[in-house]
């Protein structure tokens, strides 16, 4: 018999949101409340995906006494030292778009000479983190690997989701699958699966 447990979700975002509520549904004795609407973004500072998850989860417990749960991601490429990696959110600058962060991204592995499927290696990475009121917290990662396309294909999804090529399936980018298909193998799928095993499990 696990104890109930309640989570506030730190993301505002109504899909993500929507995509993590899903998926811990899984997970006996859980209750997860939205984010309340008059508690301030928080700066992500942290110079970790780890880092920042933290500051978001910490924010919300401290103003609620509850448990949150936040998550972080980045896109890390090989031929790039590993960036935009937890910068990814603004990699062309502070109010950068989405179709910035892909041109900056596309422009910089031209830049590089990365080319071909093994010169564009890359990975999603998402940590996904819960903070208690006692201080305890508990995190886990999501990792899933691909290449960086040559151009921008497909149009669902978000972020870099056209040039992001997933290992092991059709060649597609992220952004031409169904969000169930992307769900299913996606960094943020296996982190918050990750967690739900984890809470499942909880004393
Ligand atoms: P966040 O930590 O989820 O806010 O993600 C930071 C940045 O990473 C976003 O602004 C996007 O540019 C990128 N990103 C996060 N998740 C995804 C995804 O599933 N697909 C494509 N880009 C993503």
């Amino acid at each position: 018999m696990t104890r109930p447990l309640t989570l506030v979700m730190a993301s505002a975002n109504v899909d993500k949101a929507a995509e993590i509520r899903q998926i811990l549904s899984v997970v006996p004795d859980l209750d997860i409340l939205p984010r309340p609407g008059d508690v301030p973004d928080v700066d992500e500072t942290g110079d970790t995906l780890v880092a920042n998850a933290r500051l978001k989860a910490r924010a919300l417990c401290d103003a609620t006494g509850q448990a949150a749960v936040a998550d972080d991601t980045g896109l890390e490429v090989d031929a790039l030292g590993g960036e935009p990696g937890v910068y990814s959110a603004r990699y062309s600058g502070e109010n950068a778009t989405y179709q910035d962060n892909v041109n900056h991204l596309l422009a910089e592995l031209e830049r590089v000479g990365a080319s071909g499927p093994e010169g564009r290696r890359a990975r999603f990475r998402s940590v996904a983190f819960v903070a208690w009121p006692d201080g305890s917290e508990l995190w886990v990662e999501g990792v899933v690997t691909g290449v960086i396309t040559d151009r921008a294909m497909g149009d669902g999804g978000f972020g870099y989701d056209p040039v992001f090529a997933p290992d092991g399936l059709d060649g597609r980018t992220f952004a031409e699958m169904t969000d169930d298909e992307k769900h299913e193998i996606s960094h943020r799928g296996r982190a918050f699966r990750a967690l739900a095993e984890r809470l499942r499990n909880r004393t």
